[in-house]
C-alpha cells in the first residue's frame, strides 16, 4: 500500500465514522422528539388546574410529582384535573 492509497482508505474510514456519530444523533433527537410529541396538549384533554368532583393529578397513575404528567404535556398542578384522569389504585 502506497501512501496515496493509505491516506485515501483513512479518509474513507474517517466519514464513514463522522456519518455514524451524526446518524446516531439524529435518530437521538427523532427519538426524543418523538416522546415528547406524544404529549397531550393541555387544552386538548379540558385540563384545569382545580380539581374535578375531588379527582386531581395527586391521584392519577399518570401524574409526575411535583408537576408534571406522563401524558400531558407543560406544567402540571397537583390540584389540576384533565379527562384522561385515571385513579391510583
Ligand atoms: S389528570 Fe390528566 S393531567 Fe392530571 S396527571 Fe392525570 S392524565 Fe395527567
Amino acid at each position: 500500500m502506497n501512501s496515496d492509497s493509505y491516506s485515501t482508505s483513512r479518509r474513507a474510514a474517517l466519514k464513514a465514522g463522522i456519518a455514524v456519530i451524526a446518524g446516531t444523533s439524529v435518530a437521538a433527537l427523532a427519538t426524543r422528539a418523538s416522546a415528547q410529541s406524544a404529549q397531550a396538549a393541555p387544552a386538548s384533554v379540558a385540563y384545569q388546574t382545580k380539581p374535578n368532583n375531588g379527582a386531581q393529578c395527586s391521584g392519577c397513575v399518570q401524574f409526575v410529582p411535583p408537576n408534571a404528567c406522563k401524558i400531558v404535556s407543560g406544567v402540571i398542578a397537583a390540584d389540576g384535573w384533565c379527562e384522561l384522569y385515571s385513579p391510583k389504585s
